[in-house]
């Protein structure tokens, strides 16, 4: 690029790109020790029943403390983890904390299943393991199968598409639910989508903004509402902030629901007492 533009590859470097690459090998040095000292943790954000108000499970969301910088977002430091390739030991630890946890909020409210929602990277995907790695930590911590949700963006099912869709047939098997996260925002194709085992789509927060009192444009939300429907899957709609939203979703007939209006991501103990409070916690 730099050549291109006539000013010779020496054009290419800037005292900015310089501190900005050295700013992000300190972050992808503290993320490796971060992940051993036990430095991240999970908040919850609870999926909501939109025919009950009920709570019915979590998805798990990683939390980033550090030492001196403070609270780190996920869209800072899962990048940098999908780029280093340590996205795949924070992706194992997310995982076994999330499930460990489903376990023991469902022994605390007798039995009465926790749902629990995982995001997957599509990095995740380019190791072999990553079903043995599931079926392992469904085993060690008892969490049922279909307790578990994993969530993938789209690009899951655009690249690696053989490997990834025989990956993603034998975590079917296993029993755990699969929902394509984000859904709308990217290229997938409904030829994609029918040949993949999709069992939810989460409509991305940008479809359910548009149903707020002033834009109040209903098409795209609705339209995958209605795809869902026809293809046999469940909708859950992410980003919920207003009544108006919740009442527009309700009526296309959406299933479940995340967003601030219901609550936002907690701590564990937050949320443990919001699934034990049930309905009232929420509304
Ligand atoms: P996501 O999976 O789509 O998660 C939803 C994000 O929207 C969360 O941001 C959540 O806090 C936020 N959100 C929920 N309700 C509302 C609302 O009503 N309004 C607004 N404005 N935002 C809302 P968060 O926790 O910052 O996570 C951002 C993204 O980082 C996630 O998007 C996910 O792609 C990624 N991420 C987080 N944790 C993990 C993880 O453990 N593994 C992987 N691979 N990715 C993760
Ligand atoms: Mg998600
Ligand atoms: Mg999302
Ligand atoms: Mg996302």
């Amino acid at each position: 690029k730099a050549k291109s533009a006539g000013g010779g590859c020496f054009a290419a470097y800037h005292p900015d790109m310089l501190a900005g690459l050295v700013a992000r090998l300190e972050l992808e040095a503290d993320l490796r020790l971060a992940l051993e000292r036990g430095q991240l943790h999970l908040h919850y954000q609870p999926t909501v029943d939109l025919a009950t108000s009920e709570v019915i499970g979590f998805e798990a969301l990683a939390r980033w403390q550090h030492p001196e910088r403070g609270m780190i977002t996920p869209a800072e430091f899962i990048p940098i983890a999908e780029a280093t390739g340590l996205i795949v030991p924070l992706g194992r630890w997310v995982l076994n904390e999330a499930c460990r946890q489903a376990v023991e909020w469902t022994q605390a409210a007798d039995g009465r299943p926790v749902k629990m929602a995982v995001n997957v990277s599509v990095r995740q995907f380019d190791r072999a393991d990553l079903v043995e790695v599931v079926a392992g930590i469904l085993a060690e911590t008892g969490m049922p199968a279909d307790q578990l949700c994993l969530e993938m963006t789209e690009s899951v099912l655009m690249t690696d598409t053989d490997d990834n869709l025989e990956q993603l047939l034998r975590l079917k098997a296993l029993g755990v639910t699969l929902a394509i996260d984000d859904f709308g925002t990217g290229y997938s194709s409904l030829a994609y989508l029918r040949r993949f085992p999709v069992d939810t789509l989460k409509i991305d927060r940008s479809f359910v903004e548009r149903l707020g009192a002033l834009t109040d444009d209903t098409a795209l939300a609705d339209t995958i509402v209605q795809l869902g429907k026809s293809l046999g899957m469940a909708t859950v709609a992410e980003g919920i902030e207003e009544f108006g939203q919740l009442a527009a979703l309700r009526e296309m007939g959406c299933h479940f629901a995340q967003g601030y209006y219901f609550s936002r991501p907690v701590p564990a103990d937050e949320a443990g007492r919001l699934f034990l409070d049930g309905a009232d916690a929420v509304r």
